[in-house]
């Protein structure tokens, strides 16, 4: 780990003032809890000229129902997200993935925008300036080479923050703020397929909020995820489900994914299962599924077909648990 660098800090008051701080400078990050970016910046990854703290605006650090509705602030912290009772009652998947981010010190510091924003992770990237020097850097950063699929042009890195499939299956909205005023999108819109530039923010926009409909009637949800060490590692593998049952049969159903692919995604013909009772062969189903379209490949010490199996076990897992209880 090399020293941290020189750069300058600032601590606005308003989100208006955070935004003016970034316009004009492609070098500036935003800053929240920084449990990944500080990594990032002593690693020589992110070199910014200055960072623009946002832990001091008191619209970003609020939790509010209205409506059946929840909206969480950017800067909310996941401690405090996990621990929400109303959040737990009615969104437990939200609340759920919030509680097994990293370790309890990570979730003391580290945000609900910082968890959305997280930048990609792969094997040859999150490592020392000098072994990836020494390696040539890659195409993410730095480099001209693809060290896990070195004919292609494409980066594979992948997507690893737990809370996104729960606020997926949800149908969470963000709301941004930039340069250009504020706008809000649904979840799924924030997130490309490329572990190079996988946000779709515009320059020098920030997410300020994430809002969370109520769910439908009678929903369970919740998210489980597999990892190398349980008490703080990020997710090989993670899974989000929702599913609402009626006389036996699933009137909806929903899964969504993290860890597996460039971009955290709702899994694709999952409701061709609703009207029909979940059982081992929909489950089997559900499963494969998941499966196919999780795509991970060599950017983790664990091998890609270990982590498709371990993601569809879970997806079956869940949906299991929550169409029985
Ligand atoms: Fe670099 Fe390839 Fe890993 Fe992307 S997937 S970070 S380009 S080695």
């Amino acid at each position: 780990m090399e020293y941290m660098p020189a750069f300058r800090l600032h601590r606005p008051a308003s989100v208006e003032e955070a935004v003016a701080l970034a316009a004009g400078d492609p070098a500036v990050r935003f800053l929240a809890g920084g449990t990944d970016m500080v990594v990032n910046i002593r690693r020589g990854i992110e070199r910014p000229t200055a960072l623009v703290d946002l832990s001091a605006i008191p619209e970003l650090g609020a939790i509010d129902i209205d409506s059946g509705a929840l909206r969480i602030g950017a800067a909310v912290t996941l401690a405090r997200l996990a621990a929400d009772p109303r959040v737990a009652a009615v969104w437990t998947a939200v609340a759920e993935a919030a509680g097994s981010v990293a370790g309890p010190t990570h979730r003391a510091y580290g945000t609900v925008g910082g968890n959305l924003c997280l930048d990609t992770r792969c094997l040859y990237y999150n490592q020392s300036e000098w072994w990836r020097s020494s390696n040539d850097y890659c195409l993410k950063h730095r480099g001209s080479v693809c060290h896990v699929a070195p004919g292609g042009k494409q980066c594979f890195a992948v997507f690893s923050g737990d809370l996104t499939p729960g606020l997926l299956i949800h149908d969470a909205t963000v709301d941004l703020v930039g340069p250009g005023g504020r706008r809000t999108i649904p979840l799924g819109d924030l997130y490309r397929d490329d572990g190079m530039d996988h946000l779709a923010l515009a320059a020098g926009e920030m997410v300020a909020a994430v809002r969370v409909p109520a769910p439908p009637r009678g929903a369970r949800s919740g998210y489980l995820k597999s990892r190398v060490r349980g008490s703080i590692d990020f997710p090989l593998a993670g899974v989000a489900a929702l599913v609402v049952s009626s006389d036996g049969l699933a009137t909806d159903i929903r899964v969504a994914v993290t860890g597996v692919n460039p971009r955290p995604h709702r899994i694709r013909g999952i409701d061709v299962h609703r009207g029909h009772a979940l059982d081992d062969n929909a489950l089997d189903a559900i499963r494969e599924a998941v499966r196919t379209q999780a795509k991970p490949m060599k950017t983790t010490t664990v091998a890609p077909w270990y982590r498709r199996r371990v993601v569809g076990a879970l997806a079956r897992r869940l949906v299991a648990r929550l169409a029985s209880s």
